[in-house]
């Protein structure tokens, strides 16, 4: 039996915790398995090596202190010759806390060897930091593992095709994870962490959030979509196409934790599945767009170019040959954005006015049995409307309705959402 474990940040965030986890690694090996263990930085170092670089970058006191822990934009706009040095510098994080685990493995009788992204070939696409997993290179460790060694993988980071270390974006070893998982088509892969399993929304926001047993890849996909960052999306899409069993569970206790399944017959029965509070994105709107083909073109081709992921989008009715343009871009590249769109023409020729606002959030309501029944966004606007929250933006899929609020309500609007659809721990 050949099992993939992940360990997150807090799982080895100090060294009494890194030697817990190597007792644990060898408990599991004990138990008759062949074990690739793949792990994160310690708890803070990944925004301690950001905070670096944006302190070395001079990028002001200010946006130093606001960009604290978030990911680094210390970039002019179009420059993106810090990335490669970013990765680079973002990446050691892992490697030792591989090091470290390695180590603790081998000084309590077990065998333990560490590789990093390169040395398990883990070949990525060429954007540095937000790189996409291209392949995995065969027997870059079997003989490791044949040795019966524990292999310990440093998450979050592959190389591209010209030999650059580059890193997968932020909760990124979950894909390292399950990218290894499939690729050597391992029994099971755990993702373990500081929760007990996937609950019904952020149990650090709602106290009564209910653990779940078994969700399915698609419900699973549109939370980690949405913001739940138990999971790094990423790693679901890759669990779902290679139908990796993943099991969600804590490093800290040896409960059963959640199991992220395909969809079975009584998912369909349960309206909603979870609730989750996105902080992360920021609005633009701008007001007095020419009401004319090619404008929504043009805007978002700006966009597009620089990377900058657009989540939701709204056009207004036109009046007088204009509209307003609204959109949710990530509260990171809130600034890049704003510049990027000061440059169309139709923006710096007239009169319109770009407006930002980094002071909202997106709550989503994900559940596979929203394809078969109607009514969540209306009861959602309802139980909104009761708390006094404005709704902003409104985007539904087939399993998903999302609202834009105010930060400030965002908890608050949570919580309210998570008793009225019934979620609440009985
Ligand atoms: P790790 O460092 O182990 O990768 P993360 O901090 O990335 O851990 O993810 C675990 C965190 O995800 C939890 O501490 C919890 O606050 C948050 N979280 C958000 N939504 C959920 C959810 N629906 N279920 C469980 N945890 C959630
Ligand atoms: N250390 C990286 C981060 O903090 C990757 C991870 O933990 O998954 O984002
Ligand atoms: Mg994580």
């Amino acid at each position: 039996m050949l099992v993939v474990q992940k360990y997150g940040g807090t799982s080895v965030g100090s060294l009494p915790r890194i030697r817990a986890v190597a007792e644990r690694c060898l408990a599991r090996q004990r138990q008759g398995c062949r074990l690739i263990v793949v792990v994160s930085a310690m708890a803070g170092e990944t925004d301690r090596l950001i905070t670096l670089a944006n302190d070395l970058l001079c990028v002001g006191a200010k946006s130093t202190s606001r960009m604290n822990g978030r990911w680094v934009e210390p970039m002019k706009v179009g420059d993106r010759c810090h990335e490669r040095e970013l990765s680079q510098l973002v990446s050691t994080g892992e490697k030792m806390s591989a090091a470290l685990l390695s180590m603790a493995i081998q000084d309590l009788g077990g065998a333990a060897m560490s590789f990093v992204g390169h040395q398990l070939g883990l070949q990525t696409d060429r954007r540095f930091t937000d790189a996409h997993i291209m392949a995995i290179e065969e027997g870059r460790f079997t003989a490791a593992l044949e040795a019966n060694k524990i292999v310990v993988c440093a998450g979050f980071q592959g190389v591209d095709p010209e030999g650059n270390i580059t890193t997968l974006g932020r909760g990124g070893t979950d894909t390292s994870a399950v990218a290894v998982a499939a690729a050597l088509h391992a029994d099971a892969c755990e993702i373990l962490t500081d929760v007990d399993g996937v609950y019904t929304s952020d149990p650090r926001v709602v106290p009564n959030a209910r653990k779940l047993d078994r969700i399915s890849y698609e419900a699973m996909l549109e939370l980690a979509g949405v913001g739940a960052k138990v999971l790094h999306i990423r790693s679901v899409a890759f669990a779902m196409k290679y139908r990796v069993p993943l099991h969600v569970r804590s490093s800290l206790n040896r409960n059963e934790g959640t199991w992220i399944v395909p969809e079975e017959k009584n998912m369909e029965s349960v309206l909603v599945t979870g609730v989750a509070l996105d902080r992360n994105e920021a609005k633009v709107t701008l007001a007095d767009c020419p009401d004319q083909p090619g404008t929504i073109a043009a805007i978002f081709a700006k966009l597009a170019e620089a990377d900058v992921l657009v989540d939701m989008i709204i056009q207004n009715a036109s009046r007088q040959g204009t509209t307003d343009v609204t959109f949710t871009v990530p509260k990171t590249l809130l600034d890049r954005s704003v510049e990027l769109l000061a440059n169309l023409p139709f923006v710096s020729g007239g009169a319109l006015q770009i407006h930002a606002d980094p002071n909202i959030c997106k709550i989503s309501i994900v559940g596979v049995g929203m394809r078969t029944h109607a009514g969540v966004a209306s009861r959602a606007f309802s139980v909104l409307a009761e708390e006094n929250v404005n709704v902003e933006m409104v985007s539904t899929s087939e399993i998903k309705v999302s609202v834009v609020v105010q930060e400030r309500y965002g908890e608050l609007a949570t919580r309210a959402l998570h008793d009225a659809f019934g979620l609440a721990e009985s």
